[in-house]
């Protein structure tokens, strides 16, 4: 059973000097006591803010910006129907261009790489690379020679500039 009679004497009004007094007699207030007097310290440093209608609008604000557990489970799931609608929608658009490139390969991916149909028609495994992109087979061709028009700094002949030939 504790002492209550700290708080006895504080309900009653008494002095403060009867407090300090029963303190200095029971262990268990005198710890109660110097709690107390921490929190004191603690606390008397702190200044209610200045009035103003922009504090009474802030705190008005709070309730309308805070989420109760209850309304949590709504919003959630208001996130993950929108997550869901835009993965939809990024999948609509990917069906849109798939195909749609005369350059572009066939790709798959299949357990951790790329299957990748290659200009020769064969589908090879190619692993994933670092980046997350997919990976495209595309044929090398010899570089072929610019316009002889778009190359006057080439020497008189075949590939180089009209003028440049006589
Ligand atoms: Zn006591």
């Amino acid at each position: 059973m504790s002492c209550r009679e700290l708080e006895r004497l504080f309900v009653s009004g008494a002095p403060g000097a009867e407090a300090s007094a029963h303190r200095r007699t029971c262990a268990e207030c005198a710890r109660i006591g110097a709690d107390a007097d921490q929190t004191r310290s603690l606390v008397e440093g702190l200044a209610a803010p200045v009035w103003s209608p922009a504090l009474r609008r802030t705190l008005f604000e709070i309730p309308r910006q805070t989420v109760s557990c209850e309304g949590a489970d709504g919003l959630l799931a208001a996130a993950l129907d929108e997550e869901r609608r835009l993965l939809e929608t990024i999948d609509a658009y990917r069906r849109v261009f798939a195909g749609r490139d005369p350059y572009a390969r066939l790709a798959w991916w299949n357990a951790g790489g790329y299957l990748i149909q290659f200009p020769d028609h064969v589908v090879r495994p190619v692993a994933a690379p670092p980046l997350p992109v997919v990976p495209v087979a595309v044929p090398l061709l010899a570089a072929s020679a610019p316009p002889a028009g778009h190359a006057p700094w080439l020497p008189p002949g075949p590939l180089g500039p009209p003028g440049g030939q006589r």
